[in-house]
């Protein structure tokens, strides 16, 4: 099966609007896809999710991994089936998370400088450098649900994301903070290399059983380019991936404001044209833009709903706190062109107070309007670049 068709490029960019085809159906990109890190898109029901013109659900196999467990979503069926949703899924590898609550810093500390040892990231507690540890094996951490002990290796990721079922899934990669020194991100372009051609090597060998017993399930494997802020190891990082037989690719590692154009582009310069690249956890519309323009196409973030759940609202005019007193007697929409169950129903007055009074209501419709308002963001680029504007 062909994962990916291109519609149309741009002439002045790297933009390209396009098709990823899975077995549960088509994407159209560029596409944002909603987060649902535990099988649900918080607050949302999937009607919701549809009628927002949602194409796809990002899940979290970290999470899905420590609770309920993939046996138990394999049994029900696979992910989209347990969560009762009729679109393709995604699901990430697991390891930013293993990462974010903190990688163990100590084994590298015999390798590095006195300097570097005080240069530890901040983000790293000294509790926490003793509840992960990486090695080239993998990555072993804690729950963070109970504290059980938990190892997560290429092969294993392979296989706990086979049986969440997700018609898109990650490699294993090492995600140091933006921050980290570039011995850390040096070393992390390597790992993540080897790691990822283990876990592709890992799902051929499912793939082969599959064909000897004639089961019809297609996963598409994307690999992670990993390298911080330094082009010269994005660029490394992109041609090791590039090298690999993925069907498509992921771009991880946090950016700033400031490099995130400039960072993606020198990847995707480098990236097989003719496959799907995925831009991990970029959400802010202007990022997007500045990612589409660099060869992106798809996105995933939790902010439109984090943000949506605590009032922060997006507009045309920037971004509001509805929660701010002024908009106690504003009855406008929150949008004017915005074509969301929210703005077609609610004045900012209303949310303003549900906000205000704590109401559950508030973080379902916040959550509407920030999803579909970046949906439609991006449906709106994707007719720009057919149309040839962008
Ligand atoms: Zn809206």
């Amino acid at each position: 099966m062909k994962h990916f068709s291109i519609n149309k490029k741009s002439k002045r960019s790297l933009a390209r609007a396009g098709v990823i085809h899975t077995l549960s159906g088509e994407i159209k990109t560029p596409a944002f896809i909603p987060v649902g890190t535990r099988a649900t898109v918080k607050g949302l029901k999937v009607n919701d999710l549809y009628d927002l013109g949602a194409q796809a659900i990002l899940a979290n196999t970290y999470h899905l991994h420590l609770r309920p467990g993939e046996k138990i979503i394999a049994k029900s069926g696979g992910l989209a089936q347990y969560m009762g949703a009729n679109l393709p899924t995604f699901t990430d590898s697991g390891g930013f998370q293993a990462f974010s609550l903190g990688a163990d810093l100590t084994k590298r500390r015999s390798k590095i400088s006195a300097k570097e040892k005080r240069d530890i990231p901040t983000h790293v507690s000294k509790n926490e450098r003793d509840i992960v540890h990486i090695n080239d094996d993998g990555i072993s951490f804690r729950s963070i649900y109970d504290g059980s002990k938990h190892f997560f290796t290429p092969e294993s990721c392979i296989d706990i994301q086979r049986l969440l079922g997700a018609d898109i899934i990650f490699s294993l990669d090492e995600c140091p903070p933006t921050d980290a020194k570039h011995s850390v991100h040096e070393n992390a372009v390597h790992r993540s290399a080897l790691w990822g051609e283990r876990c592709l090597a890992r799902l051929n060998t499912h793939r082969k059983k599959d064909r000897q017993r004639n089961v019809k399930k297609i996963q598409f494997l994307y690999g992670i380019v990993q390298g911080g802020r330094v082009r010269e190891l994005r660029e490394a990082s992109a041609r090791l991936a590039a090298a690999q037989n993925y069907d498509g690719y992921g771009i991880g590692g946090s950016f700033d404001k400031e490099d995130i154009g400039a960072s993606v582009f020198f990847v995707n310069s480098i990236l097989p044209e003719d496959k799907p690249r995925h831009l991990l956890g970029i959400g802010e519309p202007e990022d997007i833009l500045l990612a589409i323009k660099s060869g992106c196409d798809t996105f995933d973030c939790v902010a439109p709903t984090r943000m949506g759940r605590n009032g922060t609202l997006y507009t045309g005019q920037g971004k509001i706190n509805i929660t701010n007193s002024r908009f106690k007697n504003d009855f406008n929409s929150i949008d004017k062109e915005c074509d969301c169950f929210t703005c077609t129903n609610h004045s900012r007055g209303y949310l303003h107070h549900l906000f205000r009074t704590g109401e559950m209501l508030a973080g379902v419709l916040g959550s509407i309007h920030n999803l579909r308002y970046i949906i439609r963001y991006v449906e709106n680029i994707r007719l720009k670049i057919i149309d040839g504007k962008i």
